[in-house]
Order: structure tokens, then C-alpha cells, then sequence
């Protein structure tokens, strides 16, 4: 080879190199785009524009016929024909350019637009030769849709309007894939004079620009005549139209976490419509009655996803607060967490379905719940506890359960808002001590009703059988108005009201979904009246109603409802009907249950004994004292029988502290002291320490003023019993 062709060669390569390696791997670094959230099938849930402001929506792979067909005819007509450039029309430009002394047309390809777009420089002619080498590089990497897309995505609208899809939806109002012929070719001509979009301002213009592309359309066999006479009659766009804004704060959240990204959520768009207007009706309502706040989670049980969420329906009242999404910020929980504790004692064999708890005024360590209407009944079944949401027996059950123990199952079940120790929760976990959001809370319940119908249990059947049972009952008469329950679906379903009217929940879930309701002033105070049953229930029941009629036909659900457990996921055994417990020796009534496998561990009936040659049924006296209140039937022992105890402390307990607030004036308040009698009629005389302090009949009720420390208080009556139990005053 000689020297003149080396050098010649070596140049050559050397152009060669440079141009394979002239075109940038991506063309639109650094461009910002919009955050844009789909629901389940694309369709679009709402945007946030790009961090420059502007609607730029993330690049799409392809564009719609119409659109292709309508920008081809008008830019480029031999755009599937040419490498990248057109000899022919960019020798046309020159032309009129030089004759102009500058630039004047285009004659630019559509690829060499793609590439103008991706370096935005000065448009001279260097520029121009530029970009005509780069497109026929462009040309070899993509294919011409590929280049059709790049356009589309990137094109100028107007405005804080670029690219096709954003244009789209402001201008018209849906996604290009709906675009009408005279919609496409409206949008096909407006990147060549983006401002002419401006009502008023060159419209005719624009109309008779957008017939002549249809006409050329119509020329080219891309509609028929009919279709172009319509066409010709659609209206120009007017002002550009907000784009859709559902789940409100999805969007906001993705804007937040992946900026600039397409997200497609597991949400179903029809759906989240509906709930949203059943949410917003709801939440006008509430608003009137102080309530601020409201949300809504709904989820398909069988793959976990969430099909709707309303983070907070009061959006467009326009108050501080209320963009704030309140179904995944941490709130009181409530009662909502009561039936996990029942499904877990139930499963551990701690507890039968129906055992008695205690339902009687109680003090650990200064810590005295009560009953949501500040009753007691002595002695409730366990699946009644559950179904009324009573306190104090719940606080019986975690107390057996043990609070870590408690905490750890609520955190390995899904709960991610639990911060603080199981020494800082105490007892009251249960009653609403913990904080958790509905989002967290809604998808547990999800996941009780999906683990009793797979093979993955986290409880086994016969305790989730017994759960949903209990929940299925509505709950809480006294707290429900039955006439707002439009429902006749079967739901298993629980209320919560945190301390102080701030929370107010529902939460449901079938064999096929789970819904759960939050309402409440998520800044503010409680709103007295404001409960799960009344205020949450109804909006609950309300979106259920919406959903489709069961798809759930398995071995374990059926007909909308949860079917018995099977024969090999429980064991039979005999149970006493008064007390829940296994059979004892002297019970009468026996039921035949299913029952978890380490129920048979458990301790069989403890009130059933013989008296004088007879069965009886005996609560210990604090039980039976506020037992026999609504139980007419249960027949007292008389006392004198030395056996068995006469008289029982209802408060205090042996070692309760008593902290005494000392009043505004420096006084302080008495301590009510509170004993059951077998007989009432007896007559009760009173000691504290060594002093006599007066006697009680019938009621026996004394309220004394200790001083700071430890003392014993002792009851004697007239047969001679005694009574005695010691406590501590603090101050
Ligand atoms: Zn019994």
C-alpha cells in the first residue's frame, strides 16, 4: 500500500470511529421528566410536572397510528423512505436559505428534529450539517418508530407543554391513544408553531393549517371521506384542561421517592372513581359534625395488592392538613389490634373460643382500664369480649399473652410504625396504646383472610375460623346505629375509637378483600361522638357494596363467606356451655367443639363443683358480684359454707398502687373501696391497718383518705369472715 493510501486509509478509519462514536449512548441526558402514576392497566392516576416546571411525561416506546400517520404527512413524507436526511428537500432549503441570507425553512427530517431537540444549539447551517450527519447515525441505532417516539416524547407544545402525551391531556383531555383524527393532526402541526395554540391568537390559522394536513390525510388513504368531514368539524382546543388527579397522594408520594418516573401502581382506576365519590360524599358529611379527616384502603386479599387508597378525602377544602396522607401515618390503634390477640390465644390453646374472662374493675400498677361504657359484667365469654370490644378483658388477655410477645407478632404480621418498647407500650398496647396506620392495619387483615385460605398459615384455621366468627357478629350494639348499615354482605369486620375521640376505625375483609376506613382530625382534638362503629362503619359497608360478588371458590371459602376448617386442622372435645372451659368433673351442659390442637392442653373448668352432693356453677365473688347483675339465673351460694371464699376485694388488689392527684386547693381525693359479699344483706365492718373506719350493708362501697405508704385494709362480718389485702398510696 503506499503512503497516500495509508494516510487516506487512516483517515478514513479515523472518520469512521468518529462517527460511530459522534452520537451520545442517550440522547436526552439530564432531561427532566414528570412523574407520571398509572393505575393496574396504564391508565392515567395523576402527574407532577418535571423539576423544570415543565410537563414533560417520561418517553413512551411507541406512538398511535393516527398520530404517526397525521405527523409524517405534515413533517416528513418520506420520513419510512430516507436514511435520516432528504437530499432532496434539504437541496430545496439551501436554496431559499441562501436566496433568504438566512434561515427561513426547515427541511429538516423528522430525525433531524429528534436530534435538534437532544442538543438544543443555535440553528445555522453548520448546525444543520451537524445534525444531518448525527441523524444518519441515529437512523442506524433506532428503529423509525423508535425515532417516531423520540419525537413525540420530546416535542414542543406550548406553554410548559412538551411532548405528545402531556399535550394530550391538556389540551384534549385523555391519552393519545383516544385522540380523534382531528385531535392527532392538530397535535401533529403544533410543534412547528407551539404558540398558535393560544385561543384567540392565530386560530384561524391553525384550523385551516389542521384541515389541510386532514385533506392531505384524506389524499393519502389515511381516513375516508366521512371520517374527513367530521374531522373538519371538530373544534379547536380551548384553554388546556387540568390532567386527572385520582389517588391524590400516590402521586404525591411517587413524585417524592422516584421523580421523573412512569410508576404503575397495583390500583384500579374504575375503582378508586368510585370509592373516591362515596369518600368525598362521606367526608362533606363528616365535616359538617367537626370530623376533618377521612381515608380509605381497599385491597384484594388473594395477592395483597391495593386496588384503592384515598389518603385523605378532604382535599378539596383547601385547609392546612389536609394534603397530608393520613391512611399511612401512624394513629392510635384503638381496638382495632384485639382480634390478632384472640386468633393468638386461641391458637396457643391459652384460650377455648368461649372461655370466661374476667370482666371486673382491675389496677396494675396504676394502669385501670375501662369498658367503653363503663360497665362491668364479671364474667364474659372470650368470643363476646371480641364481638362487644371490651377492655378490660382484652387487658386479661394480654396479660396472659405477655406484651413483648405481643409486640413482636404485631411487627412480624406487618406493622412498621411500632418504635417503642413493649415496657413503654404496657397493657394498654391493646386498648389503643400503640399507633399504627391504616394502610399497615388493613393489609394484616388482608393477610389473616389470604393465610386461612392458602397453605401458608401464620395462625392456624380453627383459631382464624373462630376470629372471623366472632368479627362477623356486629359489634358494639350500643355504639352502632343499625339503620347507616346498608350492607347485608357478610364481613368480618372491627371498630376501633382511640382515647378522646381522635380515631375513629373500621376495618373489614372477606375471603376476597379487605377494606379499611380512617376518620378523624388528624391535627386537631377528638370530636366527641366520633366512634368506629357510627363514624367509620357506614363509609366501610359503603365501599364493600361496591365491590364484585365473591370469586372465591377454594377448599377453604365459599359464597362470599369462609367455610369450617377441615376435619384434619382441628380436634373435637367436650366443652362446659357456662364457662367455656374444657369439660370438669361436675359440668352439666356440654357442647362438642372444634378446637385448636393444643386446646386439649388446657385447664378444664374451674367453677363447676360440687355442693352438698349438687353440681353448682360458682364465679369467684368479685366475678359473680357484677355477673349476677344481668345473669338472673345463676344461683349465689348461701353463705356460711367456710369451703369456699365469702368475701372477695374488688378493689384493690393485693399490692395496687394508688396515686392520689392532690387537688388545685392542696386537698386530696378519697379511694373508693370496693368488696363483694356472697350476701349482700351481710353486714361489713372496715379496718385500715388497726383503725375502724364504719360498716356497709348491701352496697359495700367505703371511700377513705390513706396517707402516703403501705397499709391493710381488713373486712370482718357478722359470722366472723375476714378479709384482708394490702395496697400503697402514692402522692
Ligand atoms: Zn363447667
Amino acid at each position: 500500500m503506499s503512503r497516500r493510501a495509508k494516510i487516506f486509509s487512516g483517515i478514513l478509519a479515523a472518520l469512521l470511529a468518529g462517527y460511530l462514536f459522534c452520537l451520545p449512548r442517550d440522547l436526552f441526558k439530564g432531561v427532566p421528566y414528570s412523574t407520571v402514576v398509572t393505575d393496574r392497566s396504564g391508565e392515567l392516576l395523576g402527574a407532577r410536572t418535571a423539576s423544570d416546571g415543565q410537563w414533560r411525561f417520561p418517553p413512551c416506546d411507541s406512538v398511535p397510528a393516527k398520530y404517526a400517520a397525521a405527523l409524517i404527512q405534515f413533517e416528513d413524507r418520506h420520513f419510512r423512505w430516507h436514511p435520516g436526511v432528504n437530499p432532496v428537500s434539504i437541496a430545496r432549503a439551501l436554496r431559499d436559505n441562501l436566496k433568504a441570507g438566512h434561515v427561513t425553512s426547515g427541511g429538516s427530517t423528522i430525525t433531524m428534529q429528534v436530534i435538534r431537540m437532544s442538543r438544543r444549539r443555535e440553528r445555522n447551517l453548520w448546525q444543520k450539517i451537524v445534525e444531518a450527519v448525527l441523524a444518519t447515525r441515529l437512523e442506524m441505532r433506532c428503529s423509525k418508530d423508535e425515532i417516531l417516539a423520540l419525537y413525540a416524547s420530546h416535542a414542543p407544545y406550548g406553554g410548559n407543554v412538551v411532548g405528545l402525551e402531556a399535550a394530550s391531556w391538556r389540551y384534549f383531555g385523555r391519552p393519545p391513544q383516544d385522540l380523534s383524527w382531528g385531535e392527532a393532526a392538530t397535535l401533529a402541526i403544533l410543534p412547528n408553531s407551539p404558540s398558535s395554540i393560544h385561543p384567540g391568537r392565530s386560530a384561524d390559522k391553525l384550523l385551516s393549517k389542521r384541515n389541510r394536513l386532514l385533506a392531505r390525510l384524506l389524499e393519502h388513504g389515511d381516513l375516508d371521506s366521512l371520517t374527513f368531514s367530521l374531522a373538519c368539524d371538530e373544534p379547536l382546543p380551548q384553554e388546556p384542561s387540568p390532567l386527572p388527579s385520582y389517588a391524590y397522594s400516590l402521586t404525591e408520594h411517587y413524585s417524592k421517592v422516584s421523580p421523573g418516573r412512569r410508576i404503575r401502581t397495583s390500583v384500579s382506576l374504575p375503582l378508586q372513581k368510585q370509592v373516591e365519590a362515596i369518600t368525598d360524599r362521606w367526608s362533606d358529611d363528616l365535616d359538617r359534625t367537626g370530623v376533618a379527616d377521612l381515608s380509605a384502603v381497599v385491597m384484594d386479599v388473594h395477592t395483597g395488592e391495593i386496588l384503592s387508597y384515598v389518603g385523605n378525602a378532604s382535599l378539596h377544602r383547601r385547609r392546612p392538613g389536609a394534603l397530608v396522607d393520613v391512611a399511612s401515618s401512624p394513629r392510635s390503634t384503638g381496638s382495632i389490634l384485639k382480634p390478632l390477640l384472640y386468633c393468638a390465644l386461641l391458637d396457643d390453646g391459652e384460650i377455648l373460643p368461649y372461655t370466661l374472662l374476667p370482666d371486673i374493675p382491675i389496677n396494675f400498677g396504676g394502669f385501670a382500664p375501662q369498658n367503653f361504657d363503663m360497665q362491668f359484667s364479671g364474667a364474659v365469654p372470650a368470643a363476646e369480649a371480641l364481638t362487644r370490644s371490651l377492655n378490660v378483658p382484652s387487658v386479661h388477655m394480654l396479660r396472659r399473652y405477655g406484651v413483648e410477645r405481643f409486640l413482636n407478632l404485631l411487627r412480624s404480621l406487618g406493622m412498621t410504625t411500632l418504635g417503642r418498647s413493649a415496657d413503654d407500650y404496657g397493657l394498654s398496647l391493646i386498648l389503643g396504646g400503640a399507633e399504627g396506620s391504616l394502610k399497615d392495619i388493613t393489609g394484616i387483615y388482608a393477610s389473616l383472610s389470604k393465610s386461612y385460605q392458602t397453605d401458608t398459615t401464620f395462625f392456624g384455621r380453627t383459631a382464624l375460623w373462630y376470629t372471623f366468627d366472632a368479627l362477623k357478629e356486629l359489634g358494639r350494639p350500643d355504639e352502632i346505629d343499625l339503620r347507616l348499615v346498608r350492607s347485608v354482605r357478610k364481613v368480618a369486620w372491627k371498630t376501633g375509637t382511640s382515647y378522646g375521640f381522635r380515631d375513629a376505625w373500621a376495618v373489614g375483609v372477606t375471603p376476597d378483600y379487605a377494606v379499611g376506613v380512617w376518620a378523624g382530625n388528624a391535627q386537631g382534638g377528638g370530636v366527641p361522638g366520633l366512634t368506629g362503629a357510627r363514624t367509620a362503619g357506614p363509609v366501610m359497608f359503603d365501599i364493600f357494596n361496591l365491590l364484585p360478588a365473591s370469586s372465591t371458590e377454594n377448599a377453604y371459602a365459599s359464597g362470599g363467606w369462609f367455610l369450617e376448617p377441615g376435619p384434619k386442622e382441628y380436634v373435637r372435645a367436650e366443652t362446659c356451655r357456662q364457662s367455656g372451659h374444657l369439660k370438669g368433673l361436675y359440668c352439666t351442659d356440654i357442647d362438642t367443639l372444634m378446637l385448636p390442637r393444643r386446646a386439649l392442653h388446657s385447664d378444664p373448668c374451674p367453677y363447676h363443683r360440687e355442693v352438698d352432693g349438687e353440681p353448682r356453677f360458682l364465679l369467684p365473688p368479685s366475678m359473680e358480684w357484677y355477673y349476677r347483675q344481668n345473669h338472673p339465673e345463676y344461683r349465689p351460694l348461701k353463705a356460711k359454707v367456710t369451703s369456699e371464699k365469702i368475701m372477695e376485694f374488688i378493689y384493690p388488689h393485693p399490692g395496687t398502687i394508688i396515686k392520689i392527684p392532690r387537688q388545685l386547693d392542696g386537698s386530696v381525693r378519697g379511694v373508693v373501696f370496693n368488696l363483694a359479699h356472697r350476701d349482700p344483706s351481710v353486714k361489713v365492718w372496715w379496718h385500715l391497718d388497726t383503725s375502724y373506719m364504719g360498716e356497709t350493708q348491701y352496697i359495700h362501697q367505703l371511700t377513705l383518705t390513706p396517707a402516703a405508704g403501705r397499709h391493710t385494709i381488713t373486712v370482718v362480718d357478722s359470722a366472723g369472715n375476714r378479709e384482708s389485702t394490702t395496697f400503697t398510696i402514692e402522692q
